[in-house]
């Protein structure tokens, strides 16, 4: 099961927990800013995602959402 990950980035407050949340270690805090002046989260290898949706579970603002595709 392959997944697509989606941020509503300008709320992303680069508090990193998706970032730890993540099994297979493909989200990280990008070096841009966003309207807020934070790091926002991204998916860096969105073909290595298993669509467990851990990332959009710990998120506390609800940045993340997590579609299922086939590929
Ligand atoms: S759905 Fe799972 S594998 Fe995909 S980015 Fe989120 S935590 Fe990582
Ligand atoms: S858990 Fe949510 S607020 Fe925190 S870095 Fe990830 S997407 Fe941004």
């Amino acid at each position: 099961m392959a997944g697509k990950v989606t941020f509503r980035e300008e709320r992303c407050k680069g508090c990193a927990l998706c970032v730890e949340a993540c099994p297979k270690g493909i989200i990280q805090l990008s070096k841009r800013f966003n309207a807020g002046g934070f790091n926002p989260a991204e998916c860096v290898n969105e073909e290595a995602c298993i669509a467990c949706g851990f990332c959009a579970r710990m998120c506390p603002d609800a940045v993340i959402e997590v579609h299922r595709v086939d590929r």
